[in-house]
C-alpha cells in the first residue's frame, strides 16, 4: 500500500519536504499531494541567512553545490550604534560560516531541484487554500475555500504562520476537552494564536552600488552589521553582489505578548526611520535616507505550542512555531522539520496504519529544539538593544550605554555562546535519536 501525503503549503517548508521524501523515500512507498494556496510557488521578502546546522542538511540533499553559487558568506560584526562615534566590539566567530541568498532563489532552488515534471508521485496543485479538514480513522478528509475537498493518510500542514491547519488541530483538541474543563479548551485555543514579539521590523533591500555613489567608504557596504544600541536595533548584510539585506528594528517597551494594534504588514515611509534613528552612527542615517520601498512588518511569533501532531496530522515550519527574526533561523529550523519528518515519513516501516504513533517521535524530537531556539531568538534581540531584564548578571548598564568595551564585551560572548546553536548541534544527531525512538515505538 502506497501512503498518500497532503502537504499543505509550498513555501521553504512544504518544498523541502518534498524534496527529503524524493532524497530518501522509495518512490513506490508514497504519493505527495501540494496544495498552494497562491498562483505560483513565490517568496515575500528579501535575503535569508542560513549556517552550518542547515547547511549539512542541503549537502544531505544534494544542493550545496547548487547553493555555492549562489550564496554570499559576510563576516557578522557587533557595533555600538547609538552614538556619532560608533565602533565595531565584536566579530563573530562562525565556524563553517553562514550562507546569504534572496528568498526567491531559496525557493527557485527548491523547485528545480524537484523536477516536479518527471516525478509521477508528486503532485502539486495551486489556488487551493486549506479551510478544514476532520479526521476519522482510516484518513483526512481536507477542505478547500473553492469547496472541493480531498483525502489523504496524512496531512502536513506547512501553511505558515496563520496556518489554516494548526487553527483545526487545536480546534479539535480543544473541543474534545471542553465538556468537562472549558477553561482549559479555552486556554488551549488562546495558546495556539500567534502573539506579538513587541517588535516591528522595516525591510528594504539596499542597491550597494547606490550606496557607494553616496557614500563610497559607508561601513555598511564591507560586510554584514549588528547595529546595537539603546532600546533599538538594526542588521545588515548583503545577499549577492548588487543587494544589502537591510532590517531596522523599532521595538515597543512592554510589547512582548501584548495583543496586535493595527496590520501585520503595512506600507511604511523612511522618514519613520529617519526619525527613529537620527541620534545614530552616521553610515546608518546616510543609509536610511537611501532606501525605496520599505515595508513594516509587525514581527509575531507562535511560542510553545504544546503538540505538533495530533493523529494524522502534523505542523511543520512556522505554522508550528514562527519566531522572531534576530538569530535569522526560522527558516532553518522549517527545514530542520522537514528533514525529520521527511526522514520518519519515508522509513520503510511506516504505513496508513502506524502514522499516527510515527508522528509522536516527530513531535517528540523537534518540539523541544524548535522552541529553544525561539527563546533563544528573543533574547539575542533583546541583548542587541542592551534590554536590562537580558543582559548577563553583572553586567553594568551605564557603563554599556557608555560605550565601555569590557562591558560589551559580556554581551558580546553571551551572544556568541548562544549563536553556537548554528553550528553544534547537527539534525544528523536529531534523526538517529528519532530513528531510535520509532524503532521502539512502532
Ligand atoms: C522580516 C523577516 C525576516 C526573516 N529573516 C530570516 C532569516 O534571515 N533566516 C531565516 O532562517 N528565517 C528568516 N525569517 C523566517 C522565515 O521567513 C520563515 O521561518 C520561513 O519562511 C517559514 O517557511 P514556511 O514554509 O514554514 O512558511 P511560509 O514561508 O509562510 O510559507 C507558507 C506557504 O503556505 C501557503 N499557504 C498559506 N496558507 C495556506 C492555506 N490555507 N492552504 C494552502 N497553502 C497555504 C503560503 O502561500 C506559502 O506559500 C524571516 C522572517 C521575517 C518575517
Amino acid at each position: 500500500m502506497t501512503l498518500k501525503i497532503a502537504v499543505c503549503g509550498g513555501g521553504i517548508s512544504g518544498l523541502s519536504l518534498a524534496l527529503v521524501l524524493k532524497r530518501f523515500a522509495s518512490p513506490e512507498a508514497l504519493t505527495l499531494d501540494i496544495y498552494e494556496a497562491g498562483p505560483v510557488f513565490t517568496e515575500i521578502g528579501a535575503g535569508i541567512t542560513v549556517w552550518h546546522r542547515t547547511r549539512s542538511i542541503f549537502a544531505s540533499l544534494g544542493i550545496e553545490e547548487a547553493l555555492k553559487n549562489r550564496v554570499v558568506s559576510p563576516p557578522f560584526t557587533l557595533r555600538k550604534s547609538d552614538t556619532k562615534e560608533p565602533f565595531g566590539f565584536h566579530t563573530m566567530d562562525i565556524p563553517h560560516g553562514s550562507m546569504a541568498l534572496p528568498r526567491i532563489d531559496m525557493i527557485k532552488l527548491l523547485v528545480d531541484s524537484l523536477q516536479i515534471d518527471s516525478t509521477p508521485w508528486l503532485h502539486v496543485h495551486f489556488r487551493k487554500r486549506l479551510e478544514s479538514y476532520e479526521q476519522d480513522a482510516t484518513g483526512v478528509t481536507l477542505r478547500f475555500a473553492d469547496g472541493s475537498t480531498s483525502r489523504a493518510d496524512v496531512l502536513v500542514g506547512a501553511d505558515g504562520i496563520g496556518s489554516h491547519t494548526r487553527k483545526t488541530m487545536y480546534a479539535d483538541i480543544a473541543g474534545r476537552v471542553a465538556e468537562k474543563r472549558p477553561d482549559e479548551a479555552a486556554a488551549i485555543l488562546q495558546g495556539a494564536q500567534p502573539t506579538w514579539t513587541g517588535t516591528y521590523a522595516y525591510r528594504t533591500l539596499l542597491d550597494a552600488e547606490e550606496l557607494r555613489a553616496v557614500s563610497p567608504e559607508n561601513v555598511l557596504l564591507s560586510g554584514g552589521y549588528m547595529w546595537c544600541g539603546n532600546g533599538q536595533h538594526v542588521i545588515s548584510y548583503p545577499i549577492s553582489k548588487k543587494w544589502i539585506n537591510f532590517l531596522v528594528f523599532d521595538t515597543i517597551p512592554g510589547g512582548l505578548g501584548k495583543p496586535l494594534a493595527g496590520p501585520s504588514v503595512s506600507l511604511a515611509s523612511k522618514d519613520e526611520l529617519t526619525d527613529l534613528y537620527k541620534d545614530w552612527e552616521d553610515d546608518l542615517c546616510v543609509a536610511m535616507e537611501n532606501i525605496g520601498d520599505l515595508s513594516k512588518w509587525a514581527i509575531s511569533h507562535i511560542r510553545g505550542l504544546p503538540q505538533y501532531n495530533d493523529e494524522r496530522v502534523a505542523l511543520c515550519g512556522d505554522s508550528a512555531h514562527a519566531m522572531s527574526t534576530h538569530f535569522g533561523a526560522g527558516a532553518g529550523q522549517a527545514i530542520d522539520d522537514s528533514y525529520i519528518l521527511g526522514r520518519i515519513l519515508a522509513h520503510p516501516s511506516i504505513t496508513a496504519d502506524n502514522i499516527a504513533e510515527a508522528l509522536k517521535t516527530y513531535d517528540a524530537i523537534r518540539r523541544p529544539i524548535a522552541g529553544d531556539v525561539l527563546e533563544r531568538s528573543l533574547r539575542i534581540g533583546f541583548l542587541y538593544e542592551f534590554h536590562p531584564e537580558h543582559v548577563p548578571t553583572g553586567t553594568d548598564l551605564e557603563k554599556v550605554r557608555a560605550g565601555d568595551r569590557a562591558e560589551l564585551r559580556k554581551i558580546a560572548d553571551e551572544l556568541q555562546d548562544i549563536w553556537r546553536f548554528h553550528w553544534e548541534w547537527m539534525p544528523e544527531r536529531d534523526w538517529e535519536r528519532a530513528q531510535v525512538m520509532l524503532e521502539e515505538w512502532l
